[in-house]
């Protein structure tokens, strides 16, 4: 039964956060009973998990140490038919105020180890991509310098091929291991991921990123830790600063970028509630302080529908959009006329 804290337990450690919750409503506490490796939170509040710092409580925040824990804890909330959300560090994603029911998942432990073998590198899904990328270059090898810039796990990072500065995931991963929900795992090449724009087989597919290996190149440490300095200074003068966001809110339109669109309908600087889009980058929206997810929504919705009256475009939201704001999102949009204008 869940009560408090109990340090020190031997495999299954449990924290009830300060929230209205039932006892164990759903039973997954005593399907992981025995369960070396894992770390359960009820009713940790989300805001503490995304760069937004915007969201409600997390049924359960579970945090798993190895393949075998997630394996046993994958099993249990398909069982239970529970909802499962595996989280990186937050930068690509907007939680709903109410929470989310269910599962929501981090790696740590044995997934966020790394191994330099020869000219490549192993990394488990839950490290942090920026930290590999200094390992690397303070190694002197170079490769992952343009990705050290943005938060994001090894992970998230394959998943949606993130990049930047000209370089995508895709173009130094070899390959990259995933735990499917069915507890197997399964080796896929970059190539076999069909990488495109900020986009693999893996999303909506609900496969694990467990681990990846990358392909680097011998070179000089100095110019390596160089180029990661010089590329974050130029990232951090083009980005908003102190303000908590997600980087970019939408996809860009093939050959357009979103926030030229978005500034064209003259809305930088345009807020609701506590969320405003950026004076400095149209296609970010920032947390001025007490953000909730519907500002952050209806900020969107309103950017949306303005680049499709004047420019008949359908602007897609690049952030992942969670639980009941992915509903409302929806909701929104279905009830859109068909056409523009
Ligand atoms: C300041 C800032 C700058 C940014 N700049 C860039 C940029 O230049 N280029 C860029 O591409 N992005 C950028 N982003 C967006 C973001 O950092 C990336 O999308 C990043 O790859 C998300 O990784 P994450 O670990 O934080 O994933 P999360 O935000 O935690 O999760 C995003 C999605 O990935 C899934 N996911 C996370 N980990 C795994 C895993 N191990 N296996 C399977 N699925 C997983 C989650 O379920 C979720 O659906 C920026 C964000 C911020 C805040």
């Amino acid at each position: 039964m869940l009560s408090g804290f109990c340090a020190g337990a031997t495999d299954l450690q449990f924290r009830v956060c300060d929230v209205n919750t039932s006892d164990n409503p759903t039973g997954l506490i005593g399907q992981l009973e025995g369960v070396e490796g894992l770390e359960v939170e009820v009713g940790a509040p989300l805001s503490g998990y995304s760069t937004f710092r915007i969201g409600g409580p997390a049924e359960f925040l579970i945090r798993a140490h190895n393949r075998q824990a997630l394996a046993a804890l994958l099993s249990a909330t398909e069982r239970l038919g529970l909802p499962f959300v595996l989280l990186g560090l937050g930068s690509n994603v907007l939680f709903p105020d109410e929470g989310l029911p269910g599962v929501v998942a981090r790696l740590v432990g044995d997934f966020v180890s790394h191994r330099f073998h020869g000219t490549r590198v192993t990394a488990g899904g839950g490290l942090a991509l920026a930290k590999l990328a200094r390992l690397a270059a303070e190694k002197g090898f170079e490769g992952l310098e343009a990705l050290a810039g943005f938060p994001s796990t090894v992970g998230g990072a394959v998943r949606m091929n993130a990049g930047s500065y000209g370089v995508e995931i895709k173009d130094v991963l070899v390959e990259t291991t995933i735990l499917e929900q069915d507890g197997r795992t399964r080796r896929l090449t970059a190539r076999e991921l069909q990488p495109s724009y900020r986009r693999t087989i893996l999303r909506g597919s609900g496969g694990i990123v467990i681990s990846a290996t990358f392909q680097l190149r011998e070179g000089s440490a100095e110019k390596a830790l160089g180029r990661i300095e010089e590329l974050n200074r130029r990232r951090w003068q083009s980005l908003p600063s102190g303000r908590p966001h997600v980087g970019s809110i939408f996809r860009n339109p093939e050959g357009d970028y979103a926030g030229r669109l978005i500034e064209a309908c003259d809305l930088k600087g345009a807020s609701r509630g506590g969320a405003q889009i950026s004076p400095r980058h149209a296609n970010v929206i920032v947390n001025n302080g007490k953000a909730t997810a519907q500002n952050v929504l209806e900020l969107m919705l309103t950017a949306r529908r303005a680049v499709r009256q004047r420019f008949g475009l359908e602007l897609e939201p690049e952030v992942e959009l969670m639980g009941a704001v992915r509903k409302r999102w929806q909701e929104a949009l279905d009830q859109e006329p068909e056409h523009p204008g």
